[in-house]
């Protein structure tokens, strides 16, 4: 089962909404691979209401973090700031890795929603939702 610390998921809200309009992304770091103990935020380097992109040299730092923190690379996140918790289009095109877990945001109803999801082959193979 995931799970994800109160603190690391605050994090991320926190992050994200700061960065309203546009999307927010990070990477989600932890224990093992289902418990999630750590936001590592990163700069959307799109500036986009609508894509983000990470920054590699961020990319690289965060692993190397990690390391030096004993911990695992359990997925990324990215924030929807207008539209549902679920992978579009693109995000499943560019899911390139089946054994981390891709999370999203979103902040378009009333509460936010979080959901972490699974993408193999050009599909969501599991949704396990966190928060909403
Ligand atoms: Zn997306």
């Amino acid at each position: 089962m995931i799970t994800i610390t109160p603190e690391a998921y605050n994090s991320v809200l926190a992050q994200a909404q700061g960065d309203v309009p546009n999307e927010s992304c990070g990477y989600l770091l932890g224990t093992d691979k289902e418990t999630v103990t750590e936001n590592y935020p990163m700069t959307n380097i799109d500036h986009s209401p609508e894509h983000f992109s990470f920054d590699p040299k961020e990319q690289f730092a965060a692993i190397k973090y990690a390391r030096s923190k004993g911990l695992v690379v359990v997925g990324n996140w990215h924030s929807h700031p207008a539209t549902p918790s679920r992978p579009s289009e693109e995000d499943i095109r560019l899911a390139f890795d089946p054994n981390i877990l891709y999370f999203i945001l979103s902040l378009a109803g009333e509460k936010p929603v979080f959901n972490a999801f699974k993408i193999a082959d050009g599909k969501v193979i599991e949704k396990t939702e966190l928060y909403h």
